[in-house]
């Protein structure tokens, strides 16, 4: 961090301190970059980001993220809560996630096609808590250094070629780049110079917590409708899709206990009376992406670069995705360390990334709307999820397993998340990714390969050793990501090598 005249200048500066803005915190300061985030809330703890209202289910990929970087086993797995999709009805089978409501059976799921996926994998999808996860993630981001103001919202930014400022009020920050981290409603993409492109919603989405005079007027589950859905996870937690458009949530009338009722008897057709309401908040399916992730030193991440309707719940993991994608990405670009064109691949492999998440929500809404077309439509993909087949496809997608980038190359692992492969010493790899570092993982402990990874600095480590299942390879680079950049299954090849880590890495004369 260096001082100017009036200004402490920081490497980056993060707008918002939710679970994307944090994660990224954590991969800068984790690349020794200074960070300073700026929160608008004065209070971490809302009671919408506690159970069940912040319940989120993470991907695999987003497990992955965590455990890489030691913070999954801080999240209290052993509570793992059981999905609010999972009904009363349905919990005889063990429910793996839902497409548009439809349930997917982990009985009904070939977990054999992933055999890349295999060894030593993380859990594929587990349930969590926003407010634990921003707990875990503020404790590690002030651990590595990362300065925490809240209280004061950004009302506005401004670049320059060297530099960010951003207006808080008549207070001012300034540093070398600025990430929007600040959520569907960001105020770095709308002044900051960024395109918002997509689509408007169907739907007005309520969550509530209510207390219900008579509630055996309502059905337990998932309830589609002649009119919307309604489901009720759990006695009293009651969340409401009503196909107005999105006219009541951008209304921003008040929700009142009156209007929750009305709602809820016309789309459940029966005349319940709902004696108290303690909770409740209102999304939609708008689903909207930014045109372009970078505008010059100003980028963004999570909610702030895509919304969409939490419907498979998508959100958090896209964020996380882009956090872990851009960390190492920026904090090379700050160092100097990165080959040219390195920052651009954030928005060359996220963009399609978040463009397809938006769709996989907008087919959901396409099949849960009102009538009968979309009820047709509905059943048949009910049929097609009940096979195997189906239910391997959708968890493939819900699960985040089908997530890869398309890199140079041949191997079928590249592009792909390193698997979790374990050394005969007992550890997996994924341990050793602690640090954010690159690694070269050499499985013929070759003396050139070695001196090879020492070309790179500290951007790379070299890894050598025995692995238990090592489906094949003999050598492979794994970016700071964890994503796999290069591999293979013959005797490895420095000249290859170095082609491939050039695109990722500085080359450092010793
Ligand atoms: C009902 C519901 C269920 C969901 N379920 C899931 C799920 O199961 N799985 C999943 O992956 N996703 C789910 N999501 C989506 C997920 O919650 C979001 O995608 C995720 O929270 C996005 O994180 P973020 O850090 O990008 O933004 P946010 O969590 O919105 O954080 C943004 C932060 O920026 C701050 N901020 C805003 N404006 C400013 C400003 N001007 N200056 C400074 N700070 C500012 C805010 O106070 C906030 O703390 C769900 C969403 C909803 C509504």
């Amino acid at each position: 961090m260096k001082a100017t005249q009036n200004h402490l200048i920081h490497d980056v500066i993060i707008s918002g301190a939710g679970p994307v803005g944090l994660f990224l915190a954590c991969e800068l300061a984790l690349a020794k970059c200074s960070v300073l985030i700026i929160e608008k809330a004065e209070s971490p703890h809302s009671p919408l980001k506690q159970f069940p209202f912040g319940i989120r289910g993470l991907s695999a990929p987003s497990i992955e993220a965590l455990y890489r970087r030691g913070l999954l086993q801080e999240l209290e797995l052993h509570k793992r809560l059981k999905s609010p999709h999972s009904t009363i009805a349905q919990a005889q089978r063990k429910q793996a996630g839902h497409f548009a409501g439809i349930p997917l059976y982990e009985d009904n799921i070939d977990t054999t096609q992933w055999a890349y996926r295999l060894p030593g994998s993380t859990e594929t999808s587990l349930m969590s808590e926003m407010k634990e996860i921003e707990t875990v993630l503020t404790r590690r981001a002030e651990a590595l250094g990362v300065v925490i103001t809240r209280g004061q919202a950004i009302t506005n930014v401004h670049q320059t070629a060297d530099e960010v400022t951003v207006q808080l009020g008549d207070r001012s920050f300034k540093g070398k780049w600025l990430v929007g981290c600040d959520g569907s409603r960001s105020v770095v993409r709308k002044t900051g110079g960024f395109e918002f492109a997509g689509t408007e919603p169907e739907f007005t989405g309520y969550s509530t917590q209510v207390t219900i005079a008579d509630p055996e007027k309502l059905k337990p589950g998932r309830n589609l409708t002649p009119t919307g859905m309604y489901l009720q996870s759990q006695p009293g937690y009651i969340m409401i899709q009503d196909f107005d458009g999105g006219a009541f949530h951008s209304s921003e009338e008040p929700i009142t206990r009156e209007h929750v009722q009305e709602v809820l008897r016309r789309i459940s057709g029966t005349d319940v009376t709902i004696s108290a309401l303690h909770l409740a908040t209102t999304w939609t399916d708008r689903a909207r992406q930014a045109t372009t992730y970078r505008n010059r030193r100003i980028l963004l991440a999570g909610d702030a670069a895509h919304i969409h309707s939490p419907l498979g719940g998508q959100g958090l993991n896209l964020g996380l995705g882009d956090a872990m994608n851009l960390g190492w990405k920026l904090a090379a670009t700050i160092h100097a360390t990165a080959p040219e064109g390195l920052l651009d691949t954030y928005q060359s492999e996220r963009h399609p990334i978040g463009a397809e998440v938006l769709n996989w929500s907008r087919a959901q809404v396409a099949i849960m709307k009102p009538g009968p077309d979309a009820r047709a439509l509905n059943a048949i993909v009910r049929d097609l999820i009940n096979t195997r087949d189906g239910a391997t496809y959708i968890a493939g997608r819900v699960w985040g397993i089908h997530t890869h980038y398309n890199l140079d190359g041949h191997h079928p692992l590249i592009g792909h998340s390193v698997p979790n492969f374990e050394f005969e010493n007992g550890t997996p790899l994924g341990e050793l990714m602690h640090d954010g570092k690159g690694i070269l993982l050499d499985l013929t402990m070759n003396a050139s390969i070695k001196a090879l990874a020492d070309e790179y600095g500290n951007q790379l480590k070299y890894i050598s050793g025995s692995i238990k299942e090592r489906l094949g390879i003999t050598a492979a680079l794994i970016r700071p990501d964890g994503i796999i950049a290069w591999a293979t299954d013959k005797e490895p090849n420095c000249n290859d090598i170095r082609k491939a880590a050039g695109r990722w890495f500085k080359y450092i004369l010793k």
